[in-house]
């Protein structure tokens, strides 16, 4: 190698470095985090393979652990916690119970709307690399923006790669994923579909294109694995029956988003033959859960997250449907501490295959249908509108009342001007792709149906799927 090359690689070497967490990150000690991104990614696994077996009471004391170590640093130096984590930040190392955390306030949605800039650290742990925004479009129709670090995005690939292994994944294989288009111009260059290593070949799909024509590009693509929401997942299978092709090298679909309905599952062993492997994951919070290896269970990440289901205050048991209340065990830049995500999910029993992390059986009421258009055509209602930029919209919410007409529901602390209507509407029309008759509806508050279930988007024209009720 040349002085030259020499120089370069250490060059190329130091600015890798400074982007990634390093072994020295003052509040961590557990899981052990080293240097690179990518090799830490996958040297995690071997932390990760042990912990899974870990009884849940040893689970959570390193949890608790953890959580005393955000909360601290939370009080210090974070405006929005100072007074709500005093009581519980003047604890002794190490001295944190459950009973103290429960006695932490929730952290809803409308607190980190209402906070802002207050809910972020003044002085993020700089071990923990670059600090960016990570913006959600909610399950309530009310999104919210927080901060992630190099750190959250390390731990985030790990989990991602865990549910690969967990599958046994070919990463050779080719892959379509349909979802929300990259931005223009964004698009990466060599797409993969897994973190860290290597992989076949991955093309992304609109998810906001007409089912019809994603269909045709599925059976035509015909890759081994297929991601996307499961709704979409069921217009697609609806589609093949009909035209009578289907992607014949299939081997797994991989769902993310929603609800996934034991109904649709069944579709696509029956019409497919291929099984659909779930998570549960939030923009704000990276995956929260995969599924089991072995079982439809959805395993908590718990080396990342503790996850309580809650009715009121109360803990849910095995086959209760509760709130979702969510603690990031490595968030130092916004911590996220007993955050109300707005989802429910029904708490399961210990899984089958032995391992301590906790089981939910199912997330429920993280619900979508698919627009119909006037010429027949379905598709996936595009959820990220934006349109919360346009005035001070808190939650909001579509349905569809015929194949013309759309009711726009606004939760505004004001009703909007006739030009932030006209924009709404202009938003609207590009994102969903027709110019429906959209009907401004104001309220001071969407709630949930009485089910639980919370729509950012519904159609009462669609008829697809047919669903078992939770
Ligand atoms: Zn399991």
């Amino acid at each position: 190698m040349t002085r030259k090359q020499k120089r370069k690689q250490k060059q190329k070497r130091k600015q890798t470095a400074t982007s990634a967490p390093t072994a020295h990150a003052p509040l961590f000690n557990w899981p052990v985090i080293q240097p690179s991104q990518d090799s830490h990614a996958l040297a995690l696994q071997y932390q990760f393979d042990r912990s899974q077996w870990w009884q849940e009471k040893d689970l959570l004391a390193h949890q608790l652990r953890r959580i005393q170590n955000v909360i601290d640093h939370a009080a210090a130096t974070v405006p929005f916690y100072r007074d709500r984590l005093a009581a519980a930040a003047r604890l002794k190392a190490g001295a944190l119970t459950l009973e103290a955390f429960r006695a932490i306030p929730f952290l809803t949605r409308a607190d980190i709307q209402d906070a802002g800039a207050a809910l972020a650290s003044r002085t993020p742990p700089k071990g923990h690399g670059a600090v960016f925004p990570v913006r959600s479009s909610g399950s309530t129709g009310r999104p919210v923006k927080v901060q992630g670090t190099g750190l959250t995005s390390l731990l985030s690939n790990a989990f991602t790669m865990r549910g690969h292994i967990w599958h046994k994944r070919n990463f050779d294989a080719k892959n379509v994923d349909i979802r929300t288009a990259f931005p223009a111009g964004q698009e990466p260059a060599h797409a993969k579909w897994a973190p860290v290593v290597a992989t076949g070949p991955s093309i992304r799909f609109d998810i906001a294109r007409p089912i019809s024509e994603l269909c045709d590009d599925l059976v035509q693509a015909d890759p081994a694995y297929l991601q996307t929401h499961p709704n979409t997942l069921a217009g697609l299978i609806e589609r093949s029956i009909e035209i009578g092709a289907a992607p014949e090298s299939l081997r797994e679909v991989r769902t993310f988003g929603e609800t996934l309905e034991p109904a649709i599952r069944a579709m696509a062993r029956e019409h497919w033959n291929v099984p659909v492997v779930d998570s549960y994951s939030a923009m704000e919070l990276g995956i929260i859960a995969h599924q089991c290896p072995e079982t439809t269970s959805l395993h908590i990440q718990s080396e990342g997250v503790l996850v309580e289901v809650l009715d009121g205050d109360r803990v849910c048991r095995p086959g209760e449907v509760g709130r979702v209340v969510l603690t990031a065990l490595h968030n130092f830049a916004t911590p996220l501490i007993r955050y109300d995500i707005g989802d429910y999910a029904k708490v399961g029993a210990a899984c089958s295959c032995g391992r301590g992390l906790p089981v939910l059986d199912r997330v429920v009421g993280r619900e979508r249908t698919l627009l119909v258009y006037p010429n027949g055509d379905r598709q996936f209602p595009e959820a990220r509108y934006g349109i919360e930029r346009i005035a001070p919209i808190r939650q909001f919410q579509l349905t569809q009342k015929t194949v013309e007409r759309i009711e726009v529901k606004l939760a505004v602390s004001r009703p909007l001007r006739g030009d932030e209507e006209a924009e709404v509407r202009a938003v609207l029309t590009d994102r969903l792709r027709y110019a429906f008759d959209y009907e401004f509806v104001y309220v001071d508050e969407i709630t949930r149906a009485a089910n639980g279930k919370f729509f950012e988007f519904q159609s009462e024209v669609s008829t697809l799927p047919t669903r078992a009720d939770n």
